[in-house]
């Protein structure tokens, strides 16, 4: 048996710290989303550690992450969920279709609080 979801976390995950650098879109008991440092673009992170959500928080995660991307983006993106850099702990982005290209150019957005404007830095 795997220990209930509410414990499970771990301290030196970086999706379990979940610091506050970059913009937060949306917070909830099951997931949140905020851009990724890496690539800026959104990215829901389940609440729990681990790499199975239940279905309902799959569900849940990926259409709260859809809503966001399409107010950003339009129709321009996929969900990308192949967990690269954290591959223990569920999560997911949406890329727009230059995301790779912008990468290095964006300029990285700021916490301003959850669900706020969105602001960028320079
Ligand atoms: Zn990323
Ligand atoms: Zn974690």
């Amino acid at each position: 048996m795997s220990p209930a979801p509410d414990q499970q976390h771990d301290p030196d995950c970086e999706l379990c710290q979940a610091d506050r650098f970059t913009h937060w879109y949306h917070e909830d008991e099951i997931c949140w989303v905020a851009d990724c440092e890496a690539c800026g673009v959104p990215m829901v992170v389940w609440r729990h550690h681990g790499t199975e959500p239940p279905d309902a928080d799959v569900e849940h995660a990926l259409s709260v992450l859809n809503g966001i991307a399409e107010q950003r983006f339009g129709d321009a993106f996929s969900i990308d969920r192949q967990m690269r850099q954290v591959p223990d702990h569920f999560h997911a982005h949406a890329r727009d279709t230059d995301w790779w290209s912008k990468r290095m150019t964006r300029p990285l957005s700021r916490y301003t609080g959850v669900g706020g404007d969105r602001e960028t830095i320079g």
